[in-house]
């Protein structure tokens, strides 16, 4: 298929910020991709040439793509610079300088997708010495190629910056209503949720049909996608929304780990199934000498520790740690890690997804021979609230954030990418006025003034609505960001910067600048009230009136584990804004 017909659809896909439109749109162009490059299509579409966990990401170094641009046009420099100081948009860029390209040889090939994506592969697969200047010859070549339309794709693709805004789900949606059926949407997502990649998924439901999908299996060193927790608010609605009796562990406030191992080889993934194995060659030491079995894959969560006292640290600790990659070592000695484990997902060739949890736990149990470093996360088994309310303040003194209820029912199966009812988390936070921090995404800022000048002086927040699949504001955040935060924010943000708001973003405030949704921030707030000015459930609870967060303060500590679509959503506000009100009558 020419590469003219994706970029195409994109133009479309981009006019509209409907979801029901974008998957009409998606569907459409399904129906014209042969079946042999949906795969790619879909990766092209997520903006990508591999799933997340391949590490195989694109990007180029600015000067080098801005050159490439020059070699692929040979349109004069100085206005190529000139451009992209007002746009800052490689692809906006690369439009102007092929529609003013002064043709270099009599033919220019005609792109399609296959040698669009492959190229794209190739650059992002270079390495080593050489790999720069072979990544931008690569690239001039395609732009050389192009008509401007699909420079302005090809080049956003190869920044990383193709934001079409199309959320997974609604590739979801379409690949179910084109290839099976509205009704086997449900099939198709758990097929996603279990290998984590939309391109295998689209590739064997084009070529194979829905049966197609039994090939997805859990395999060890392929992630699948985490199971989530709800919230309530009492031990008891928990105890009785699970049935009268569950299971109850410490809720480790760290970083969420998922472990692969085979034979002797262990590779670890974030809950955004980035692979981190790099980052913490402690906790792969820890593993191989904890874990008995043969292969398996384990979750449990990353807590750093004072090894003097054994004692939980607070998370921040951990991520100080990420952000420092080549001092890998000196970084393991100062910020020692615990690893507690609480899942255990595949063992010794048995998928244990769609094992009872308590099975799971035993399996578990089972493989792990307790270190001082790796143990298996503290339980209780009860239907007595007060038994679980002592085990929840055990917790609290321990060091833990809170509890998560488990259900111990037959069906208690591990529920991959899914937010359900069978695992519920109770945290301290509830008895305090606001119930609980929000993770909220930065979408504007504002410029700040006196001290703050030249910095941001303050970020318009955002929840995130799940059945629109937008971002709707909800509160002004200026307080809680210390000298080194501000110094931070225009290194955080500037890469995300537009010059409107972005597509999804709903806002009735105008800051300074707009930002593509990214940086998800944890907040915390004094209560949550009726707003005229913020479209977070807008219309919900009163007509005209959104909600707001009054007087919030940012806690500290970045989510860098959260994907926008992962901050607390709208419906989570509501909930608190109800609860709020419950505790008030
Ligand atoms: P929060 O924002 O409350 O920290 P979250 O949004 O990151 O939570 P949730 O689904 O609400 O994610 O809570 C589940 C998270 O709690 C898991 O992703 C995991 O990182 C962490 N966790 C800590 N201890 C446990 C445990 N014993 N069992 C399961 N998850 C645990």
């Amino acid at each position: 298929m020419d590469y003219m017909t994706l970029a195409k659809a994109y133009e479309s896909i981009g006019a509209t910020s409907k979801r029901l439109e974008m998957t009409d749109l998606l569907v459409e162009l399904l129906l014209k991709t042969p079946k042999n490059e949906v795969e790619m299509v879909v990766y092209l579409t997520q903006g990508k040439v591999a799933p997340d966990f391949k590490g195989i990401e694109l990007g180029l170094a600015e000067k080098l793509a801005l050159k490439a641009i020059y070699e692929g046009t040979r349109v004069d420099e100085a206005k190529i610079n000139e451009w992209w100081i007002k746009d800052g948009d490689l692809g906006s860029v690369a439009f102007q300088a092929v529609s003013e390209k002064k043709q270099t040889s009599l033919f220019t090939e005609s792109l399609n997708v296959t040698t669009v994506f492959d190229s794209l592969l190739n650059i992002a697969k270079a390495s080593g010495s050489g790999s720069q200047e072979l990544k931008m010859k690569l690239f001039a070549k395609l732009l050389h190629d192009s008509s401007p339309v699909e420079a302005k794709y090809i080049a956003r693709t190869m920044a990383g910056k193709l934001r079409l805004g199309i959320a997974d789900m609604t590739i979801v949606d379409a690949l179910a209503v084109t290839y099976a059926g509205k009704e086997d949407r449900d099939a198709v997502e758990r097929a996603y949720n279990t290998c984590s990649d939309l391109g295998r998924v689209a590739g064997l439901l084009a070529t194979k049909g829905l049966g197609g999908l039994s090939e997805v299996k859990l395999e060890v060193g392929v992630p699948l996608r985490a199971m989530l927790c709800e919230r309530l608010t009492s031990i008891g609605e928990i105890i009785g929304k699970l049935g009268g009796e569950c299971a109850f562990e410490y809720k480790y406030d760290g970083l969420r780990i998922q472990a692969h191992i085979r034979d002797g080889h262990i590779d670890l993934f974030t809950r955004q199934l980035e692979k981190v194995t790099d980052q913490f060659p402690d906790i792969v030491n820890m593993l191989a000498g904890a874990f008995k079995g043969k292969e398996g894959v384990v979750e449990g969560e990353c807590v750093p520790v004072d090894v003097n006292t054994g004692e939980m640290l607070p998370f921040q600790t951990v991520s100080r740690r990420r952000g420092r990659k080549f001092e890998l070592t000196s970084a393991v000695n100062e910020f020692p890690v615990m690893l507690y484990l609480f899942d255990c997902l595949f063992l010794d060739d048995r998928d244990l997804t769609h094992t009872p949890y308590p099975n799971r736990r035993a399996e578990l149990a089972a493989c792990i021979s307790e270190t001082e470093r790796v143990k298996v996360s503290e339980s209780m088994t009860t239907g007595d609230a007060a038994d679980a309310e002592g085990f929840f303040d055990q917790a609290i003194e321990r060091g833990a954030e809170g509890i998560i209820a488990k259900s111990v029912a037959d069906d208690s199966f591990y529920r991959a990418g899914s937010r359900g009812w069978q695992w519920i988390k109770f945290k301290r936070d509830y008895r305090s006025e606001m119930s609980d921090t929000v993770d909220l995404v930065a979408v504007g800022g504002f410029a700040g003034r006196g001290r703050r000048a030249g910095a941001y002086g303050a970020l318009l927040m955002a929840t995130y609505n799940r059945e629109e699949d937008r971002f709707e504001t909800v509160t002004k955040l200026g307080s809680g960001f210390d000298d080194d935060m501000l110094a931070a924010l225009p290194g955080l943000l500037d890469d995300h910067r537009l010059d409107k708001a972005d597509r999804r973003v709903c806002s009735e405030m105008k800051p300074d600048h707009w930002f593509a949704p990214s940086l998800v921030l944890e907040v915390r707030g004094a209560e949550i009230t009726l707003s005229p000015i913020h479209t977070c459930g807008f219309g919900v609870v009163r007509e005209g009136a959104g909600l707001a967060i009054r007087f919030p303060r940012y806690t500290g500590r970045i989510r860098e584990d959260k994907a926008p679509e992962d901050a607390t959503s709208t419906d989570e506000v509501l909930a608190m804004y109800n609860l709020q009100l419950k505790k008030l009558s």
